[in-house]
This record gives structure tokens, C-alpha cells and sequence, in this order.
């Protein structure tokens, strides 16, 4: 018998879904939709629906592991906690604080992760605190950020089905984000026109009114060339322009030349093909562009954002209702980690830790003084682990190993430190390598708040209790605490306290998100949400054009490395796996790892299908089966990272975004070969 259903949001992806975990005997037994959920209202993807069951798995860690001689050891929590905190306060008094750094969690709460930030600034007295999202969306901040002034979606799920056109461009809704996947489908069979863009035939490409299959970090100079006919055909939106921007004549400078004609052989897209997208997009009353890692995995990810605002601004599809862009986030809570200040620069709500009247409000609510200079971003701690400045690493809910590029590179950087505490749900390979494991709480086993990629803060609830005794909250308090320093671990206090220092989120309570959550900005106690932001003004004042030029990925194609590797997301799982390899029915669909070749180049090099192939890079290589598939074109190869045990990343590329330091998984140099 079922003895509590217990409404939460999916740990997943960044759409946001909702769902109840049935209860029967202190064990959740099941998954079932919630129908008012105002994001999924009744569905899930396949994800969802077994969401329950890595939760109880038995490989989950239950006890503190600390490593001596090489081998883990049980430990108490008294004695786990206790080593740690010593061996934090020895490393920040040996070398001072700027040594450590935190590793904050998109799959934590936004409570912990308020919490994990304040520790690094307050206790350990540093703002090298950072989280995943710089290995995603960390060009969506700083991009829009520089174009309109705030770095999030503009608009709200809601409005997609009424869309006259959607430009898809570097994102795989149906696989990636199903349930916003099926707002896109609802949009087709209302009569949207959709644009879909990607170096690979996307099952949304299937429903295209336009398909453009561009090489692989060739997307400023499509859409540049889209701009550019977008201007000469005076399809742009003068009044938008004159009213709501500044700098179009600058970026007129840059696109001029970028005719459709001119970019066919780096795109390798024919310009009548851009010339039908622009005039589609420029035309439609309603229109939108949808995108994600394929945009923003790239040494240029900034550049590709801010080229995606000025095809915006340029139309007017922006700023209104109906319009706008989605970047689609992937971790379950990487906006609101990104929304709590997790990051180097900025306290909650996007507030600089270099505005000194802004530290003075913290460090006067904190009761210490506050690091005014910036912090390492999580690309900068490898480098600066790997040349010694970087001593100790505490990273919570990351498997790093296996999700940033080039594998060996980040091996190197953890086997340099002194000091490596992870805290974790489960033996990941980047939890091998600590010298103490601090088991965490899944998002069934706590209270708090996820922000997914609408900027809804919506509740997480607790079904059971913390299987290892302790919440990720609660183990960050009780090292504080044995450091000196008292933290309220309550996720309820937690929130009103962020809300307290942050303007952009003051009307965000727990009582407040009860029912259908809340979208930021919620400036007042009152305030009701915002849906859609850049009403009428953009939060910058006006929309800025940036002129931004084609450059080629840092890897380009040889006679050596003839392929362009690109690597992405599926259905079935979830990041490298961690959850969804541990439910036996997602598993069952796709157990092992695979190369996409496409079927000129597999007959060419006599591969056939389902043969293990190696796949090499000038970093690594891997031996994984041939998938042959005309979904990519010729000198163009694919594969997903989601399996621990043929890790992709050994494969890409860590060369950087120099202006959000995200690395380029979407385009490196490779070669195939029969073995
Ligand atoms: Fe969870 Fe994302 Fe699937 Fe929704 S679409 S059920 S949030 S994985």
C-alpha cells in the first residue's frame, strides 16, 4: 500500500517536470506525473518515469570513506567531518585561502547551493566557487548578459505552441529535453513552420519546414549570412532596431560581407537553403530560437549566443510576447546553481563580488569580511591545480573525470592536489580519486528548490529520509561549523535569506512556490513572476548588436585527423550515466557507447555495422562500435558521453572559450579506423 505521495521536481534535465514519488514502507516504489505541474502538466519523458530508481540502488554510498595507502576505509561522520575541516584549515593557513576551491552542484538544491558558495566565501575566505554550467551554458551568462543584460531565457514553455516558426539551431529537443521536445511537437501540429540547424539529422529535422546541416563550429557564419540577407531583402525590423538597440551600424560593418553565397563552402550548406531560413524566420510574426550545448560547447560559445541576439534584435523577435530566445538548459538545476552565485564573479542573483557596496551588504549579513577579487573559474582550478597554486578541491555532485574534456588533462589536475574531498551519491570515477568521500542526498531525500530553464524556481520535497543521515546542506554546515563558523542548514531559512540579499528573487518563499512556483525576476514580497523579461526595455536599457566574425574551432581537420568528432546528448540517459546506467530498463535500450559515421565514409573505409572501430584524437582513444547512419555527413562523426566505461571525453578537446572558459566538446580533429 502506498502510504505517501510526495509532489517534487524531476533531477534530470533542465526542463523542470513534476512529478509525486509514491511511498510504501520508507522505500519510494514508483514515479506519477503531476497533471497541474504548470511545466510537464501531466507528462514525462522516459527519464522521469524511472527517476525513483537509482535512489535506492545498492551501489549507493552510504557511509564517509576516507583513503589510507590507497584504499578507502569507513569512517564515522565525526570523524570524516572532523578530518576534513582539519585539513582545510591547514592547507588555507599553509597557503592561504585562494588555495582551495569548491565545486559547487547543478544537481543540488539551490538552497545547498546558496549554501556552498557562502562557505566558500565566508569560511574558507575565497570566490573559487564554480559548478558545472561552465562546461555548458557558461556562454549563454556571458553572451545574452553582454547582448540584453541578463543571461537567461527571455520567454516562458507556455508560448512555444503558438509560435508561427521556431528556429532550432545546436539543440535536440525530442532527446534532450522530451518534454519541451513535445511543446515543439504541439507547435508543428498547431501549423508552425520549424528551422532546425544541426550537423546531424535530429528527429525534429524529420518535421522541418527547413533543414540546414552546417559543419560542426561553422554557426556565426550561418547566421551571419542569414543577417545579411535579413538587411539587403529589408526584412529587419527598422522601428525594433531605431527604438529598442544600439550599434546596428557596427554589426552591418561585420555581416556585410557574410553573404549566403560566401559561407557555402565553410558551412557547406547551399545559400538558397540560408536564404529560405532567414526569410522564414524574418517573415513570421511569431518567432523563436531554440538552442543549447550545440551552441555553446565551442571555443567560440560566447560569440555564437551574442550572433544568435543580433538575428534576433535584427527581426524584433525579442523583447515580446511570442518571441525570444531558449537556451535549454541540461542539469536539472544549473540556472538556479548559476542563480545562487555559485559562480566566481557573482554573489545570488548575478551580484558582482567586486561591487564594494554589494560585498559590504553580505559581509554584513555574513558577519565576516568578504574576498574582493574574482575567483578561479572551473577550467582555471585544473590549470592552476596542474601549476601547483591550487591545492584542494572540494567538489560536490560533479563527476568531472568523465564530463570535462580530454579526460587525462583532468586526471592530472585532481592527482596534483593536496588535498580532494568529494561529496557524492555514488562511486564515480572522479570520487576515486579523493582522499575522503562524503556521501550526499539525492533530490528525494531533501527539501528545497530547483530553477529550470523557464527561470521557475519550483519545490523539491522530501520522500524519505537521507539514506547516508545527512542532506548536502547539512554536511556543508557541520564543516563550517567545525571551522568557526555557524550556517542555518535549514532549506526554508536558507531561501528567505537569499531572498533577503538578492533583489532579483525577493518575493521567492517556500509558501510563495507552493503551487505552480514562481519565474524570475520576483523583485517585490508580492510580485507575481515575470514570464516573459525585456518587455519594453531590455534589462541592459537597449539590446546591444555586437559584431561577432566566423572563426574556425581550435582543431581543425588534417591529413592525419580527417573527421570532425562532435559529441552530444540521447534519450535514454542522463550525463555520464551515474543514475540512468543504473535502471535496468533505460540501460536495456542502450548499453554501451557507439560512433555515428556516415554510411560514404564507413563503405570507404570498409566499417561495417556494429563493428568496433577505434576512434583516436590527438588526446586519446576509444574502442567503440560503428552506428552507420546518413543522419550525419560524410567527414563528420558523432558519439554520446553517457558511459562511464568508454568515456568520450578521453577524445575532446580542452582548449577554451577565452571569455566564459567553456570547453569546445563540439569539434575536435579525429580519426576512425577498423581494428
Ligand atoms: Fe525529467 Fe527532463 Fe524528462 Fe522532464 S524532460 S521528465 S525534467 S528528464
Amino acid at each position: 500500500m502506498i502510504t505517501k505521495r510526495v509532489l517534487t521536481t524531476c533531477p534530470y534535465c533542465g526542463v523542470g517536470c513534476g512529478f509525486y514519488l509514491d511511498v510504501r514502507d520508507a522505500r519510494i516504489v514508483g514515479v506519477i506525473p503531476s497533471k497541474s505541474n504548470p511545466v510537464s502538466k501531466g507528462y514525462l519523458c522516459v527519464k522521469g518515469w524511472h527517476a525513483h530508481e537509482p535512489i535506492q540502488h545498492p551501489d549507493r554510498l552510504k557511509k564517509p570513506l576516507i583513503k589510507e595507502n590507497g584504499k578507502f576505509k569507513e569512517a564515522s561522520w565525526d570523524a570524516a567531518l572532523d578530518y576534513v575541516a582539519a585539513r582545510l584549515k591547514q592547507i588555507k593557513n599553509k597557503y592561504g585561502p585562494d588555495a582551495l576551491a569548491v565545486c559547487a552542484s547543478a544537481r543540488c538544491t539551490n538552497e545547498e547551493n546558496f549554501l556552498m558558495m557562502k562557505f566558500s566565501r565566508a569560511v574558507l575566505g575565497t570566490n573559487n566557487v564554480d559548478h558545472c554550467a561552465r562546461t555548458c551554458h557558461a556562454a549563454t551568462v556571458a553572451g545574452l548578459n553582454q547582448s540584453f543584460g541578463s543571461g537567461a531565457s527571455t520567454n516562458s514553455y507556455d508560448e512555444l505552441p503558438f509560435m508561427d516558426c521556431i528556429l532550432i539551431i545546436g539543440s535536440n529537443p525530442t532527446e534532450a529535453h522530451p518534454i519541451v521536445g513535445w511543446r515543439v511537437r504541439t507547435a508543428i501540429d498547431n501549423g508552425a513552420k520549424i528551422i532546425v540547424c544541426d550537423p546531424r539529422k535530429i528527429l525534429v529535422a524529420e518535421s522541418a519546414y527547413v533543414y540546414i546541416q552546417q559543419y560542426p563550429g561553422t554557426d556565426i557564419a550561418l547566421l551571419n549570412a542569414m543577417i545579411n540577407f535579413i538587411v539587403t531583402q529589408e526584412l529587419h525590423d527598422k522601428e525594433f532596431i531605431a527604438k529598442r538597440t544600439e550599434g546596428f551600424s557596427e554589426l552591418w560593418d561585420a555581416v556585410k560581407d557574410y553573404t549566403p553565397e560566401s559561407v557555402e563552402d565553410v558551412t557547406g550548406v547551399k545559400a538558397e537553403l540560408i536564404k529560405q531560413a532567414a526569410k522564414l524566420y524574418a517573415t513570421s510574426k511569431r518567432a523563436c530560437i531554440m538552442y543549447s550545448l550545440g551552441m555553446t560547447e565551442h571555443t567560440v560559445g560566447t560569440d555564437n549566443i551574442i550572433a544568435m541576439a543580433n538575428l534576433a534584435m535584427v527581426c524584433g523577435h525579442v523583447g515580446r510576447e511570442f518571441s525570444g530566445l531558449y537556451p535549454m538548459r541540461g542539469q536539472n538545476n544549473v540556472q538556479g546553481a548559476c542563480d545562487m552565485g555559485a559562480l566566481p564573479n557573482v554573489y545570488s542573483g548575478y551580484q558582482p563580488v567586486t561591487d564594494e557596496a554589494i560585498r559590504k551588504k553580505f559581509a554584513d549579513a555574513w558577519r565576516v569580511n568578504l574576498p574582493a577579487v574574482k575567483g578561479l573559474t572551473l577550467t582555471d582550478m585544473i590549470y592552476k591545480a596542474i601549476e601547483g597554486p591550487l591545492k584542494c578541491f572540494y567538489i560536490i555532485g560533479e563527476d568531472q573525470v568523465r564530463t570535462d574534456p580530454n579526460t587525462h588533462w583532468i586526471e592530472q589536475a585532481l592527482d596534483s592536489l593536496e588535498f580532494l574531498v568529494i561529496q557524492e551519491i555514488f562511486l564515480s570515477e572522479t570520487a576515486k580519486k579523493a582522499d575522503v568521500i562524503l556521501p550526499g542526498a539525492s533530490f528525494a531525500e531533501k527539501d528545497g528548490t530547483f530553477t529550470c530553464a523557464e527561470r521557475r524556481f519550483q519545490r523539491v520535497r522530501k520522500a524519505i529520509e537521507p539514506i547516508s543521515g545527512k542532506t548536502d546542506g547539512e554536511i556543508i554546515c557541520e564543516i563550517a561549523q567545525r571551522l568557526g563558523y555557524t550556517m542555518e542548514s535549514d532549506p526554508e531559512k536558507v531561501c528567505d535569506e537569499m531572498a533577503s540579499l538578492t533583489p532579483l528573487y525577493t518575493g521567492v518563499s517556500f509558501e510563495r512556490l507552493e503551487d505552480n512556483g514562481l519565474q524570475w525576476p520576483v523583485p517585490e514580497k508580492n510580485h507575481p513572476g515575470t514570464p516573459v523579461v525585456h518587455l519594453g526595455k531590455f534589462i541592459r536599457g537597449l539590446g546591444k548588436f555586437i559584431p561577432v566574425r566566423h572563426k574556425p574551432p581550435a582543431e581543425v581537420t588534417d591529413k592525419e585527423y580527417p573527421f570532425i568528432l562532435s559529441t552530444g546528448r540521447m534519450l535514454f540517459h542522463y550525463n555520464t550515466g551515474t543514475m540512468t546506467t543504473r535502471v535496468a530498463n533505460i540501460l536495456r535500450e542502450y548499453p554501451r557507447n557507439f560512433v555515428q559515421i556516415n554510411p560514404a565514409d564507413a563503405q570507404r573505409l570498409g566499417i561495417k555495422k556494429q563493428e568496433r572501430v577505434m576512434v583516436r584524437t590527438r588526446r586519446g582513444e576509444l574502442k567503440v562500435a560503428a552506428q552507420i547512419t546518413d543522419k550525419i555527413k560524410p567527414g563528420v562523426l558523432w558519439m554520446p558521453f553517457h558511459f562511464s566505461d568508454e568515456p568520450t571525453n578521453v577524445l575532446t578537446n580542452n582548449a577554451f572559450d577565452p571569455v566564459c572558459r567553456t570547453g569546445e566538446y563540439k569539434a575536435c580533429a579525429a580519426k576512425i579506423e577498423k581494428i
